[in-house]
This record gives C-alpha cells, structure tokens and sequence, in this order.
C-alpha cells in the first residue's frame, strides 16, 4: 500500500505546479491545490458585506421609519444602570423579517445563519445573538406586533399602494407543530388529567420548603397538569360542536390542544388551522390576517372585515370571497356592515355530487331532474312516475316542498339501486319553493355582468399571497406552538409579505445609495 504523505511534507508542495515543470510530457494532470496549513488574516469591512441594493438595507431602513417603542416596553435594563443591554427592537425586527423574506423561520437557523450569511452578519454588524432572544421576541410583544402591522399598511396606503375599494378574501390550511399521533379521545385525556391532579394533590402545599431538585420536579407536574386541564377543556369545545353520537368519537391533541385535524391542499388529514388572508386588489398588499381553528371558511367572512378594520381604521367597501363564505349569515353580516359581498353561489338544488353519494344516489337521480307539474302539483321522476305533494318545510330562511314516489312503483323500478337505494318507502324529493331575500337578491347580483367579471379576478388576486407565503416566505409549517403563537407567526408571514412588496413597489424603484 502506498505510504500517505504527511502533513510537513503536503504543506511543502507548490500550490500550482509550475508551467512547462515536466507534467505534459507524463500526462499528469496540472491542479490546484488549497492549503489548509495556514493562518490568515483578513480585513472585513462590514458595510461592503452586501451590495447597496441589498435587500436587508431596505429592512433596516423600513424598521428605523417605523415606531417599535411597543417593542421596548418590556425591556428591563435602562441605560445608565446596572445589567446587560437589551438588542435593539429594530435589529430583531429586521432580523426576524429578512429571515421569513428568506424562507427562514427556526431561531436557531438564524443563530448558524450569523456567523457566514452576508445579510445577517450586516444587519447584526457580525454579532451573534441567542436563539433564545430571538424565539422569545417572536412571541412575547403580539400588541407591539398587531401595531407594527398596522403601521405597515398605513405606510402602503400613502404610497398609495392600497385602497380597501375592492379586498379579495380566501383562506389557506398550515399545519401545526402536533403530530397525528398526539389525538386522543375523550375516556384517555380524562385518565391522564386524574393521573395528573392526583400527583399534584400528593405533593402538598407548595409554599413548603423543598429542594431544588423537588421544586422543578413539582412545577413540572403542576405544568403537567395545567396543560391537560387546557386539554380538557378543548375537547369540550370540539365535542359541543359535534351530534350526539359523533361526541365519544371527538379527539384533541395532548400537546397542542388548540389544533385540529383539518383536511389540507394535498388531501392530507393532519392537525392545522386554517389561515384566513385578506388581499387589497389594488397591489395585492395583505390588509387582514388571522387564523381560525375551524377548517370551514363559512363563518370567517365577519372576523375578517373585522380585522381589516381594526387595521386601517375603516370598513373594505367590496369583499370577493369564493364559495365557501357564501351563505345567508355572511350576506346578511356584509348587509349590516354595508359591504358590498360578491362571491360564487351554487345552486340550491343541485345537491353535490358527495351528498349525493353518502345516500347511495347517482347523481343522474339529483332532484333537479325530478319535474315539476304546476297543474297537479306533482314532480315527474325519470321513470315517469308521479311523487305526490306531502307538506313544506323552512331551512335556513328557504321554503321547501317535499313529494313522496309511492312505494310500490320504487319497488319494481329498474332504477331503484340509482335513484333511492336505502328506502324502502318510495323516494323522498324537497324542492326549493322560495329562497331567501338575502340570497335570492345576491344571486341577482352575480347574474349581472359586472359581477361576473369582478368574481373572475378573485383567483389571482387571492390566492397570490396563500402561495407566496407558502413558497417563499415557508410557512406550510407553523414553528410554534398554540393558537396565540401560531398567530402571531403568521402576522410576521403578513408582515414580511408586506416589506418585500414596499421594496419591489418602492424601494427597488428609487435609485438606493451606497451605505
Ligand atoms: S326509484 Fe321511484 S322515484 Fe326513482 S326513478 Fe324509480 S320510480 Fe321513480
């Protein structure tokens, strides 16, 4: 075997061999060797880390315009007193935002990104600071945040980059910190939440004296047992919200109680919120963000003008929503607050195709195709029988009529297995008599052309920043855990969004001066 060169003997050798040194006429190839054996020194120059349009240079000169003493106020050391100084709200600001702008959402991420990223080691004049600092300032200052954005959107409305005339409304599902794994039913949070106050019971009254080792082991069950307390009390949220059979099979997450299982882009079952996002059409800045546990959009129209509301001082004067928000309690909301609502409707008689499904019907036996004899008041099957008239009914402010196929004829039907396969009492059909007002007046409007053309732009206004914050800012996982964080999260996804469309739209467009 042939004897490897040490290290006396490597640090000898020419870093390039010279030349016309002999190597052409043996065919050894000429490389470049790098020595490791060496000390350096370098010079670095801080300020010529990144160039002049760097956009961690727009950060830092958005945050310094902006008013962060919100941030301030739970510092403890003052100057001119004893104690460590506090980090400059607007360093972690714009830290925390150029992270997100690059995808970055993990403290410690940031904390290894400080020693080689040219952005980071400019903004932190190349300090390093704690991933601890830096996870408690992205969570403890959510007043101080919730302004921050608003100050954001004030600033894009003098540039004149929103209007809040027309503000395109959708809602996007992330996935929490819990695992699948994590549900449990009502029968075995109950056995860990008695196993857990029976602990805290045995261990007396805590204003005794104990060791340290005792006092930690005691605050981790009393934490223990706070935590499923929270469990508790979820999961009597998620079962007031369900039928009386469907309760004993209601779960909630052991370590995240506030997420639950919701169906995601990609079909997936796993626990999450759902984002809401509302979007100024005019540059497609985000003028609203929160998150909602409920995986249904339908309730989310209000919380949402809500919001915008809170953050610009007034009321959108159009919301585009698709449908999923449009059902009589959001029009009758946006009718009260005089927003105008446009938004898709389906059509009340065309059960879905699902629906359909679960009752074993095809969908060629939907009752749309069932007809309607003004004369005799009848409805006509497919097969050519008579459903007789049985009564009415009201359901969600709508009038419905039911008729009844006779038993007989459903029996010997050669369509019985397609048209009403789990009764053995003749078909039941309920037609739409009279709609609302709300709705019939909103079907009206999304009959015009105007609306039509409105509703078209809906998609690529709204689902714009859903991808981008998902893509590029790298939100399809929150980093945090529990309601309150994880929105806050995403009011720093908001926000972050928001600072890269004043650079694209503003800052880009001057002409930036070298530092
Ligand atoms: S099953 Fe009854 S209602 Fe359905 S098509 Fe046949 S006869 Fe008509």
């Amino acid at each position: 075997m042939e004897e490897q060169p040490n290290l006396l003997e490597l640090a000898e050798r020419p870093l390039v061999q010279a030349e016309g040194a002999g190597s052409a006429e043996k065919g050894i190839p000429k490389l470049r060797r790098v020595d490791r054996a060496q000390t350096m020194m370098a010079n670095i120059y801080v300020e010529e880390l990144i160039p002049a349009d760097h956009k961690a240079r727009a950060i830092w000169e958005l945050a310094g315009r902006l008013d962060l003493d919100g941030f301030a106020e739970a510092l403890k050391t003052q100057a001119g007193a004893a104690g460590r100084p506090a980090w400059d709200p607007r360093l972690l600001v714009s830290v925390w935002v150029y992270a997100y702008s690059e995808g970055i959402g993990s403290a410690r991420e940031i904390e290894r990104l400080l020693e080689y990223e040219p952005g980071m080691q400019w903004l932190c004049g190349l300090s390093s600071i704690n991933h601890h600092t830096l996870s408690d300032f992205r969570v403890k200052h959510k007043k101080a945040l919730d302004e921050l954005f608003a100050q954001m959107l004030a600033l894009l409305e003098k540039e004149e980059l929103l209007s809040l005339e027309r503000v395109m409304h959708d809602g996007t599902k992330v996935r929490a910190q819990a695992g699948s794994d994590s549900f449990r039913r009502h029968k075995t949070v109950q056995e860990h939440l008695e196993r857990a106050r029976k602990v805290v019971e045995e261990m007396g009254d805590p204003r005794e004296d104990r060791d340290r080792r005792e006092g930690a082991r005691d605050r981790a069950a009393r934490e223990r047992a706070e935590r499923l307390e929270r469990v508790a009390e979820e999961l009597e949220k998620i079962r007031a919200t369900k039928e009386p059979a469907e309760r004993e099979a209601a779960r909630v997450s052991l370590t995240e109680p506030e997420a639950r299982l919701m169906k995601h882009g990609d079909h997936a079952i796993t626990p999450g919120y759902n984002l809401q996002i509302s979007t100024d059409a005019k540059q497609k800045a985000i003028v609203g963000i929160h998150l909602s546990q409920c995986s249904s959009d339908a309730q989310s129209l209000p919380a949402a003008v809500e919001e915008i509301e809170k953050n610009l001082g007034r009321k959108p004067q159009q919301m585009v929503v698709d449908g999923g928000y449009t059902n009589r309690g959001s029009m009758e909301a946006m009718a009260a607050q005089q927003v105008d609502l446009i938004g898709a409707l389906t059509d009340p008689q065309e059960r879905s195709a699902a629906t359909l499904k679960g009752m074993g019907i095809d969908p060629a036996f939907a009752p749309q195709f069932f007809v309607w004899d003004q004369t005799t008041n009848t409805l006509r099957c497919p097969a050519g029988q008579p459903l007789d008239y049985k009564g009415q009914s009201r359901k969600s402010g709508n009038l419905y009529r039911q008729y009844q196929a006779q038993a007989a004829h459903c029996e010997a039907c050669e369509f019985r297995s397609q048209c009403c396969p789990k009764s053995s009492n003749g078909r039941i059909v309920s037609r739409l008599e009279a709609e609302n007002e709300a709705v019939a007046a909103m079907r009206r409007k999304m009959d015009t052309a105007e609306a039509k053309q409105i509703y078209r732009q809906r998609g690529e206004v709204a689902e714009f920043p859903n991808a981008w914050i998902k893509d590029k800012i790298g939100l399809r996982k929150f980093h945090v855990r529990g309601l309150a964080k994880a929105g806050m999260e995403a009011v720093w996804a908001g926000l972050t969004y928001n600072v890269q469309l004043w650079i694209r739209l503003v800052w880009r467009k001057r002409a930036p001066q070298a530092a």
